[in-house]
């Protein structure tokens, strides 16, 4: 493992030989693959994330690595580690998730309320930290296959930044970059107009939105994979038109109203009228708060053990306390089986 210069910080450059023989393919994808390594060295999982070989060479491919490599130095509770990058294969090594990405949770079991609400504030706070760098760091591929889930079912941001409007060489070329990916649901509908600007902070606010329906509903937006089309989406939201409420289950707490109306205010036409992120994660805390995990808000700031892990198991709960504490001991196995298996 070399570590190079790379401006006031060294990164990190791993070999192949840096890992155990045994890689696990994670998924297999157009753009390239994820496998789970192990690093000899530090004897810790990580995730390796390659590149399709089509792309290495390419003068977009030097700048995904070069991206990669000032990434490292972004470290966060709610964002995914980078560890280094790899020449081969050309590849990101980072964090290694153990619970894998929001879409599949959200396709494969069915989230309490308090859960939902402290994921939708664990997004905004991740995405807070990265637009409150200077200059903002701009995700621009924000979507639930880029929220991964640790042991604990809390969130990690990851992918952000390597998708730049520059690189595209123009528009057509960003847009179908990002459309080639699924992203389609997550484009804002500024970016579809004849001179669209640079894409700025509020590209983000508008995907983050599409995210919070998806968390609230355990759907896809749009009806994807029945009716529409790429074209017919990008008809829908240039008009003005955003997934339907009415998918929003009927058990859902008074609170949501409050969440569905920030929804609505991030997925303004105007870009202008969205909110930033340092805004928004203030009212998702407090809406967390009131559901009674991730914190309580009855005043009382005297330190209590953190069993958030455990609350997927639980309905909401009408006060804070936890006078009878669960067993901590649960594995990750059994807090996924404690949640309800979709059919
Ligand atoms: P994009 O390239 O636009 O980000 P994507 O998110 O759908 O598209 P990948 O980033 O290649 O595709 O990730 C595919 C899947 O691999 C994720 O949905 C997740 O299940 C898994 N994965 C990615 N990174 C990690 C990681 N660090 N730890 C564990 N699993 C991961
Ligand atoms: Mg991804």
């Amino acid at each position: 493992m070399d570590r190079v210069e790379g401006g006031l910080e060294k990164f990190r450059i791993f070999r192949k030989d840096d890992f155990e023989a045994d890689w696990i393919k994670v998924t297999e994808r157009s753009f390239g693959q994820v496998y789970r390594v192990k690093v000899k060295l530090w004897r810790e999982k990580c995730a390796l994330k390659s590149f399709n070989t089509t792309l290495t060479g390419t003068s977009l491919y030097r700048r995904m690595i070069e991206e990669a490599s000032k990434m490292e130095k972004v470290t966060f509770k709610y964002i995914v580690s980078i560890y280094g990058v790899c020449n081969d294969p050309p590849s990101m090594v980072m964090e290694y998730m153990s619970n894998g990405s929001l879409d599949r949770l959200l396709t494969s079991h069915v989230l309490m309320w308090p859960k939902k609400f402290q994921m939708i504030h664990e997004v905004t706070m991740g995405m807070n930290f990265l637009h409150s760098m200077n200059p903002p760091l701009l995700h621009l591929n924000l979507k639930p296959s880029n929220i991964l889930l640790d042991d604990h079912l809390h969130i990690k941001i990851s992918d952000f930044g390597l998708i730049k409007w520059e690189e595209a060489g123009n528009k057509k070329e960003f847009i179908e970059n990002l459309t080639a990916r699924g992203n389609i649901f997550y484009i804002p509908p500024e970016t579809f107009t004849l001179c669209p600007e640079h894409p700025g902070t509020k590209f983000d606010v508008y995907s983050f939105s599409i995210v919070m329906w998806e968390i609230l509903t355990q759907k896809r937006p749009y009806q994807a994979g029945k009716r529409s089309s790429t074209t017919t989406v990008l008809m829908k939201v240039s008009s003005g038109r955003r997934p339907g409420l009415e998918n929003i289950p009927d058990d859902k707490p008074q609170e949501c109203e409050q969440m569905v109306t920030i929804m609505q205010q991030c997925w303004d036409q105007d870009p202008r009228e969205r909110p930033d992120f340092s805004d928004t994660v203030r009212k998702t805390e407090a809406l967390s708060d009131i559901l009674g995990i991730g914190g309580c808000s009855n005043g009382d700031k005297t330190h209590k053990p953190d069993y958030t892990m455990l609350s997927p198991i639980f309905r909401r709960k009408s006060t804070c306390s936890l006078a009878n504490p669960p067993d901590t001991s649960n594995t990750r196995d059994d807090i996924l089986n404690s949640l309800s298996r979709k059919d």
